[in-house]
């Protein structure tokens, strides 16, 4: 089965939405086979981030990142990668709440960089962000 990473980000862990977006995510259909929480340093969130870091959000978004901790999940269901993407909804929490109201963005985000959760965008990220955080061998 496929694999994706996904993350709730300092919002949404402050927010304690975390037992209501873990809901969600096994209602989905999703198993949880690894996560682990975790305070990423402004080191950490560059390299995450790395294909931002020409944008001009990007100092603010390593600040956002690093300003509490994250809980990184390796979820695993067919499809996973875009199944996920459609559960959260759309980058911009704002508009998620307008366009996608059931969608988790909706639920806990507020903005399109305070936006609560994260998901990979392909295979190959996942491939990529669960390597990055968890060891390799779950990421085949
Ligand atoms: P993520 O990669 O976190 O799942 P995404 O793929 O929906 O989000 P990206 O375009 O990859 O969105 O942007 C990465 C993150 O950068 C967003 O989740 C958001 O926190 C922040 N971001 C994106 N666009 C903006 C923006 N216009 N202004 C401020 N922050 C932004």
């Amino acid at each position: 089965k496929e694999k994706t990473l996904a993350m709730m980000k300092p919002d949404g862990l402050y927010g304690n939405y975390d037992d209501q977006i873990k809901k969600m995510v096994l209602d989905s259909g999703f198993s949880i086979l690894r996560e682990k929480r975790i305070q990423l340093d402004e080191h950490t969130a560059r390299i995450f981030y790395a294909e931002h870091s020409s944008k001009s959000f990007f100092p603010s978004l390593v600040k956002y990142m690093t300003s509490g901790p994250v809980l990184v999940m390796v979820l695993e269901k067919e499809n996973a990668v875009a199944d996920w993407r459609n559960l959260i909804g759309p980058t911009d929490a704002e508009k998620a709440k307008v366009t996608h109201p059931h969608s988790i963005r909706a639920l806990c985000g507020v903005s399109a960089e305070r936006n609560c959760v994260h998901g990979s965008d392909s295979i190959q990220s996942a491939l990529r962000e669960i390597s990055f955080f968890f060891v390799k061998s779950l990421a085949s």
